[in-house]
């Protein structure tokens, strides 16, 4: 007989949870519907970029390149932030790139934080960021944001603020709530930031999705918050390369050789021949594809919004990103993971319950589910008229 295993899996894997956007899109192909649950992007990668990809790996680019990458994209992510973000930045020593924003996020955290140290995030949160702080046995520490407006909360944000903070968490333009921070809001962080002393990790990976005549403000630009200002930012969004899996951060030199370190134990580098793709992205396409993306994603945002109000389905209107969060209180079940399969067993739509967003005990995990609208105009249309049927039909009944 076999001995009895003492085997078992480490602490932290016994409290992981599958991802409930992970099964909401297996259901959602059960049932051949249509798919705003993921945040992947429907819509076509431009040309020159995928051409650029093609021809790199037809002339050979296909090896390990320098662990920070290769030093034309640094060049051009460095120009990008300069006319773009404002951030200046020296792309030999501050340019980090990595696979995925993910995976800058994964070099700032491992790079900086320490086991028991607390980090900041605001709710609703992009669960990647809370449970990669908790695997690295660092503390998430949630402030709520109300709906409709997430605005902060100053006296619970700054009583949140303990000697063990070590960062706080700015995602702008927000997944899922769609908050786009004003810049009295990041000065009100910075000023906290500076005063106690700890890091701020920005995910930027939004930053071209801005609606309503909203401009993006990077935090690192405000006065004294470079050294402390860790900026995220990718292409999988803008350039619809969600695959491809490449991303960056800027960063004060003294920080780049940790990250870079923890960034090459994980990745080595990012995909070689695909850095060249984004290069050519980053040069050739000027402000005119930058204008077009977010336009074109402000209708689809007003479709949908639409649509959802036909639905009986309250969203909250983002001012950036491209997800809505809606009230799905008119839907029958006991929790937002029922809601979302009611309304994909009656609408044959999938969204992701908001309990993916929320801690357990805010009202709003139950009652909250997220649409997605990067899709193609054709599935997208396809949703809204689907959601717009249950008009009438009064969504409890
Ligand atoms: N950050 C936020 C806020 C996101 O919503 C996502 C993807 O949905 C990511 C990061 C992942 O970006 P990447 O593909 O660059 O890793």
């Amino acid at each position: 007989m076999e001995k009895q295993s003492k085997l078992r899996t480490s602490a932290i894997s016994a409290s992981i949870v599958p991802s409930e956007i992970r099964i909401m899109s297996v259901e959602c192909e059960r049932v051949k519907g249509i798919n705003l649950a993921q945040g992947v992007c429907d819509t076509p990668t431009p040309d020159l970029i995928r051409r650029a990809a093609e021809e790199a790996i037809a002339a050979g680019i296909n090896q390990y390149v320098r662990m920070d990458g290769i030093p034309p994209l640094r060049q051009a992510i460095a120009r990008k932030l300069l006319s773009y973000n404002g951030i200046d930045a020296d792309p030999e020593r501050e340019v980090l790139v990595t696979s995925g924003s993910t995976g800058a996020f994964y070099a700032a955290c491992t790079a900086l934080l320490d086991p028991g140290d607390e980090v900041i995030a605001f709710e609703p949160f992009y669960n990647y960021h809370t449970n990669l702080i908790a695997a690295l046995g660092a503390k998430p520490v949630i402030i709520a944001l109300p709906a409709p407006d997430w605005e902060i909360d100053r006296d619970a944000l700054t009583h949140a603020i303990t000697s063990r903070t070590k960062a706080i968490i700015v995602n702008s333009p927000a997944n899922p709530g769609g908050k786009v921070f004003t810049r009295d809001e990041l000065e009100f962080i910075a000023d906290l930031a500076q005063r106690h002393d700890f890091f701020v990790f920005t995910d930027e990976i939004y930053e071209y999705f801005l609606y309503d005549g909203r401009k993006h403000i990077s935090m690192a630009t405000l006065p004294g918050m470079s050294e402390r200002t860790i900026t995220i930012s990718g292409f999988s969004k803008t350039f619809s390369v969600t695959g491809w899996r490449l991303g960056y951060l800027a960063c004060a030199a003294r920080w780049k050789p940790a990250m870079a370190y923890f960034h090459d134990l994980t990745y080595i580098c990012a995909p070689s021949p695909l850095q060249v793709g984004v290069t050519a992205g980053l040069n050739e396409l000027g402000d005119v594809f930058y204008a077009e993306l977010a336009a074109d994603y402000a209708n689809k945002r007003d479709m949908l919004c639409d649509a959802l109000m036909k639905a009986g389905l309250k969203p909250s209107i983002p001012q950036g990103a491209y997800y809505v969060l809606a009230d799905a209180s008119s839907l029958p079940g006991r929790d937002s993971k029922q809601r979302a399969m009611a309304l994909l067993e009656r609408a044959g739509v999938a969204a992701v319950p908001g309990s993916a967003f929320f801690r357990p005990e805010t009202p709003s995990a139950n009652n909250m589910l997220r649409f997605c609208f990067a899709k193609t105009e054709a599935d997208l249309a396809e949703g809204c008229r689907r959601l717009s049927a249950l008009e009438g039909a009064g969504a409890a009944a």
